[in-house]
């Protein structure tokens, strides 16, 4: 059995040598970088869980390849059952990180291409599903974290592909050769990148006939040569470098850590190339992906929220405020959003149907419907938890101001709560409610798996208009064609 260990994750990163940016500095260690080490232990969460026997069922599969245990996260669906546990998974994660656990990403990507480069051999007579399936086996036998790339950085957005002034704005193929191809350009908001094992490339979006260098799918080593990664900032960041409590969640950080990938001519050998020239299956393979991403929204941000309302339920009994009428109207309506969240996520999972090549895949319309939810519905988790909160999570003073020897006195007495509750308590949970619920978190919930025009579009295309029309003009008693 190949089921790494949280720690054997870790140590594993530590033989990849990839090119890392931050804060204009190359990073000379992934694993001892005290700005991605959080991003990493939450990760670690989704290989750690996989031997604790209460989540087994959920975190590991059986693979349909091997017969093998395998983490799910390199599984392919192989019912609606492994769908929903999909979600459950997600959300026992997400509880226990209180964060993005990044192994997602690759998991819908390695799902996407497993049943599109089948429908496209199936179409083409090419052989790009078995190449496909080498090395799925290499990444369920390894137990290896992917991250699954598709967003380009799409300069100027009223223009396609090609239209581009800079035709590096959406990643292509540049050279095709015997052996191989050479792509170049880069893949923007890269969740986990910067400590997964595999990239995995797809195209960003629809493609027309003229632009069969972008229709380009691949897998490479993360740390493949010319592959250099600009780690990206977020709200509150520095403070990880204080090591401090201000940092809410010191362990596994704030939502996942994102790199911009630059792709400066990486040479790519044709057995893990996936699509190269299919235009007319690069809209397919974008619609696979995201849907299967969308799936997710209502699984690990339920399992977030989760801690966020049990932070404000914290706060509330801290401040002196948990009996107030209004404050528990509050508390239920955040517990209401998340479990709407939660429904669709499961029911989409639930609705989900059997593909040509075998693997299983959620109802689309309803997998839109999740994620444009959690577009609004995590803003308003958050908004509420501000308002049950209190300011103080927006003022409170540094740690370093609570553990002083001449102030730290002042800063104990009037941060305090009701009688008996130590005042470092109540700021720990301001401290952790403020860092989960602030900017980069929210963007994410915005903008992660796609923006909110992204699935809006999915949504009028999903809904079968036609019929619901005819619904209505036979109620109305229309006669009509
Ligand atoms: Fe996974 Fe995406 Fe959720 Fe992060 S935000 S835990 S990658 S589904
Ligand atoms: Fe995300």
């Amino acid at each position: 059995m190949a089921l790494k260990t949280g720690q054997q994750y870790i140590d594993s990163l530590r033989d990849l040598k990839l090119e890392v940016y931050a804060y204009g500095e190359r990073i000379p260690s992934v694993v001892d970088s005290p700005l991605i080490r959080p991003h990493i232990n939450a990760a670690a969460m989704t290989y750690e869980m996989a031997h604790a026997p209460e989540f087994e069922d959920l975190v590991t599969a059986t693979s349909h390849l091997t017969g093998e245990r395998v983490s799910r996260f390199t599984h392919i669906h192989q019912s609606t059952d492994d769908l929903v546990k999909k979600v459950k998974m997600m959300r026992a994660i997400g509880q226990n990180t209180g964060t993005c656990f990044q192994r997602c990403v690759g998991f819908d990507g390695l799902n996407a291409l497993y049943s599109v480069t089948f429908e496209m051999d199936a179409k083409n007579g090419t052989d790009y599903h078995q190449r496909f399936l080498k090395f799925l086996r290499h990444v369920q036998t390894n137990d290896l974290m992917s991250d699954g790339a598709m967003t380009d950085p799409k300069g100027d957005r009223s223009l396609s592909p090609s239209k581009q002034p800079d035709p590096d704005q959406y990643l292509r193929v540049v050279e095709r050769r015997e052996d191989g191809i050479v792509v170049r350009g880069a893949k923007a908001h890269q969740t986990g990148a910067v400590n997964s094992h595999e990239i995995i490339v797809m195209p960003t979006s629809a493609l027309g006939p003229e632009e069969k260098d972008y229709a380009v799918a691949f897998a490479v080593p993360s740390d493949t040569k010319g592959i250099v990664y600009i780690f990206g900032r977020q709200s509150n960041d520095t403070r990880r470098l204080e090591g401090c409590i201000d940092q809410g969640n010191e362990k596994f950080g704030i939502v996942g850590g994102e790199a911009l990938a630059v792709f400066e001519n990486v040479f790519v050998p044709w057995e893990r190339v996936f699509m190269c020239g299919e235009v007319e299956f690069a809209g397919l393979l974008v619609e696979r992906f995201a849907t299967m991403h969308r799936q997710n929204y209502g699984g690990c941000k339920t399992g977030v929220s989760d801690v966020i309302v049990g932070a404000v339920t914290a706060v509330a009994e801290y401040n002196g405020t948990s009996s107030a009428s209004h404050v528990r109207d509050k508390v239920v309506e955040m517990i209401h959003l998340a479990e709407t969240m939660y429904c669709g996520s499961i029911a989409c999972s639930a609705e989900g149907h059997r593909l040509p090549c075998g693997a299983y895949y959620p109802n689309p319309l309803l997998a839109n419907t999740v994620k444009q939810n959690a577009t609004r519905f995590i803003y308003e988790i958050c908004r509420l938890s501000h308002d049950i909160a209190g300011g103080f999570i927006a003022t409170l003073p540094s740690e370093k101001d609570l553990k002083h020897p001449e102030i730290g006195k002042y800063v104990e007495k009037y941060f305090s709560g009701v009688d008996g509750v130590p005042t470092e308590n109540r700021i720990r949970i301001g401290r952790l409610i403020e860092n989960m619920t602030s900017g980069t978190a929210l963007v994410e919930s915005m903008h992660g798996a796609g923006s909110p025009q992204a699935q809006r579009i999915m949504l009028l295309r999903q809904a079968n208009l036609p019929q619901k029309t005819r619904l209505a003009k036979r109620l109305a008693g229309i006669e009509d064609a």
